[in-house]
């Protein structure tokens, strides 16, 4: 039984929201041909078939948009069935010592008993056929749900975390800027969490950058893919453009052009793909081309929104996030990336705008940035399940 995350949405969206959430699990759940989908307005049944909870958990908990979700007995509407389900789900995981709850809920307020009713009835069933059992109302180690609905009863002794935000491609779509550092894979998966579809774009530099440096873009975007399924990946040819910045302006403006043209390339992508935004990983003053002075001087080249889903973390936050959705590993590895191997000594923390504009000026950027559109190359990523990560709140017990 998997229940909605931030559903405030009504008519239309719900039922957008729900068929899109509905989609999304069939996807990451395609290797279980075995199992059904059933969405519903108030939540989403999962019919196992036979198919292993411990793996579609695995699963499940990549998937935005679920905020709990339980593995759930259904039986008949008699005080029979439920009394035999509680007692065998009691059964299988009460441990000696144990303190528990039972929690009735109703939707079905035509059902022949009432909640407290229920609690009583099938507390005291329990009592006669096991030993040794305590009841505890507050944080007690186990709770059993029942729940009563017009169709069926529902029983579950587990409630875990889903990965809560909204189902990929609810909020429309948009480029992220992805380079191979800690930070934009963690603005990517918080991107990803709020519902946008993502196109990774990836500035490299061949002979500067290597093939590894490339490989490792692409392969923490395969991380990412575990969270919504496919990405596209867009690596973009930047070496000319890096070339003419070094060779005709002053050291001190480097990376402000630079990212000037990284921003403008990124725009461009995101017209030719139908994106609404661009993202990336920014800390806000961070380095040098993220005080504020810089972001105004940089941000300058357009209109579109630049979201930057890290800008108030700081950096113990970041990797503390990175590590949990699996990145970190990967993205401490020491490949030189473009920005670094053109990175000036001695960056200007507060570049002005007017002479950022008069600078670039200076070059041909219409032809520069035509070029390099002209060599991007389109990669499909698919989810990399090397990567399933363990570190991912492992089955959280809420009970
Ligand atoms: P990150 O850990 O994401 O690399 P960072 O703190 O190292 O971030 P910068 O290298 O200054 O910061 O980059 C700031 C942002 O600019 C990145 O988060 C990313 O969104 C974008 N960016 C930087 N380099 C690249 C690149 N080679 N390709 C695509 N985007 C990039
Ligand atoms: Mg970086």
């Amino acid at each position: 039984m998997v229940r909605y995350g931030e559903l405030s949405t009504k008519g239309k969206n719900r039922r957008d929201f729900i068929a899109k959430l509905a989609d999304n699990i069939q996807k990451a759940l395609s290797t279980f041909p075995a199992i059904k989908i059933y969405p519903k307005h108030d939540r989403l049944h999962i019919i196992l078939n036979g198919a292993p909870f411990d793996e579609i958990d695995q699963k499940l908990k990549k998937v935005f948009g679920i905020q709990t979700y339980s593995p759930v007995i259904k039986t008949d509407r008699t005080l029979s069935a439920i009394e035999e389900t509680a007692l065998n789900l009691m059964q299988a995981t009460f441990k000696d010592g144990m303190t528990f709850k039972i929690n009735t809920r109703r939707s079905d307020h035509e059902f022949e008993y009432d909640t407290n009713q229920l609690n009583a009835l099938v507390g005291d069933y329990l009592f006669d056929h096991m030993s040794d059992l305590k009841v505890k109302m507050k944080n007690p180690d186990l709770v059993l749900r029942i729940e009563v609905r017009k169709d069926a009863i529902y029983i579950s002794n587990q409630l875990l975390h889903g990965a809560g935000g909204m189902p990929v491609g609810t909020a429309g779509r948009a480029v992220m800027m992805l380079s191979g550092g800690i930070d934009s894979p963690v603005a990517s998966y918080l991107a990803m969490k709020r519902g946008v579809k993502i196109d990774m774009v990836h500035f490299f530099s061949p002979p500067y950058t290597t093939d590894k440096a490339l490989a490792k873009a692409e392969e923490l975007t395969g991380i990412l893919a575990n969270y919504c399924g496919k990405i596209n990946f867009i690596a973009v040819p930047f070496t000319e453009i890096q070339e003419q910045i070094k060779e005709k302006l002053p050291e001190g403006y480097l990376m402000t052009v630079q990212r000037r043209f990284m921003l403008q390339l990124a725009d461009k992508i995101r017209e030719m793909r139908g994106g609404l935004a661009i993202f990336n990983g920014e800390s806000v003053g961070q380095v040098a081309s993220q005080t504020l002075e810089s972001m105004v001087a940089i941000n300058d080249v357009t209109n579109t929104p630049v979201l930057r889903p890290v800008a108030t973390m700081d950096k113990t936050e970041i990797i503390a996030l990175a590590d949990k959705i699996g990145t970190f590993e990967l993205s401490i590895q020491p490949f030189e990336d473009c920005c670094t191997i053109f990175a000036p000594p001695r960056p200007k923390t507060k570049p002005k705008l007017d002479e950022a504009r008069k600078l670039q000026d200076r070059l041909d950027s219409e032809s520069l940035i035509q070029r390099a559109l002209d060599n991007i190359k389109i990669i499909p990523i698919y989810p990399n399940q090397k990567f399933i990560n363990d570190h991912f709140e492992d089955s959280d017990n809420l009970l």
